[in-house]
C-alpha cells in the first residue's frame, strides 16, 4: 500500500534543507519546500509541516500560529535554539512536536509517524507485506519477519531488522551504501561502512535461499527473490 503523504518543509538553511528531503522522498514522502514563512503561508495543503523557527522574514513561532489558526495540519518544530522558552512555546501555540538541530532523518520520520499515528488514530493497521513470491513476510507493526509460513520467524537484531526492513521498501533497487547506512544507522554517516558488510553477511545467513541481498559493485545492495 503507498499513501503519499505531501510535507511542506520550511527552511532556509538549505543543506539541511536538502538532506531532509532526500530522506523524506526516499522514504515515499511528497516534499514541497519553501524558505520562508510567507512561502510557507501562501503554499497549499499539506498533510504535515516541517517548520524550522529560524526564518529569514518572520519568527517561525508566528508562522505556527498562522498555521494553527487556519486548521489541524501536524505541525513539527525544527530548531537550532536548544531553548526550552522555545519548545513549551512552540507546542503551546499548537506544535505537535519538537526537534532540535542536528538531528538525523530516521529521527524526524519516526516523529513524523508518530504524530501521523496521533491524528489519524483510525487509520488501519499495516498489513504484513510479502515479497519473494510470499516466502518473506515482513510484518512492520510488530517488527517480525517470517520465512516460508508462520512458524519459523528470523531472529533478527535490531539493526538486522531494520536493515532488511529498509531493502524491503524498494525490492530490486539498488541502494548506496550511503543510503543504507544514512536510513538504518541514522544522521550524516562518514565513517567506515564495515558495520555494514558485517550485518549484511548475518542477514544472509539468516535469510538462506528465500531472499538474497546482492551486491552491486561499487555502489551498494539490493533485495531480490530467492530461489
Ligand atoms: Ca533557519
Amino acid at each position: 500500500m503507498i499513501v503519499f503523504v505531501r510535507v511542506l518543509l520550511v527552511e532556509d538553511d538549505q543543506p539541511i534543507a536538502d538532506s531532509l528531503r532526500r530522506g523524506l522522498v526516499r522514504y515515499g514522502y511528497e516534499v514541497v519546500w519553501v524558505r520562508t514563512g510567507a512561502e510557507a503561508l501562501a503554499a497549499g495543503p499539506a498533510d504535515m509541516v516541517l517548520l524550522d523557527l529560524g526564518l529569514p522574514d518572520v519568527d517561525g513561532l508566528d508562522v505556527c500560529r498562522e498555521l494553527r489558526a487556519r486548521g489541524d495540519v501536524p505541525i513539527i518544530v525544527i530548531s537550532a535554539r536548544a531553548d526550552e522558552v522555545d519548545r513549551v512555546v512552540g507546542l503551546e501555540i499548537g506544535a505537535d512536536d519538537y526537534v532540535s538541530k542536528p538531528f538525523g532523518v530516521r529521527e524526524v520520520i519516526a516523529r513524523m509517524r508518530a504524530v501521523l499515528r496521533r491524528v489519524q488514530p483510525a487509520a488501519k493497521p499495516a498489513e504484513p507485506e510479502s515479497l519473494s513470491g510470499g516466502r518473506l513476510v515482513i510484518d512492520r507493526r510488530a517488527r517480525r519477519v517470517h520465512v516460508d509460513g508462520a512458524d519459523a520467524e528470523l531472529a533478527l537484531s535490531p539493526k538486522e531488522y531494520d536493515l532488511l526492513a529498509f531493502l524491503a521498501d524498494a525490492p530490486g533497487a539498488a541502494l548506496t551504501r550511503e543510503q543504507i547506512m544514512e536510513a538504518v544507522w541514522d544522521a550524516n554517516w562518514f565513517g567506515p561502512t564495515k558495520t555494514l558488510d558485517v550485518h549484511i553477511g548475518a542477514l544472509r545467513r539468516k535469510l538462506g535461499d528465500a531472499a538474497v541481498v546482492e551486491t552491486v559493485r561499487g555502489v551498494g545492495f539490493r533485495l531480490v527473490a530467492g530461489g
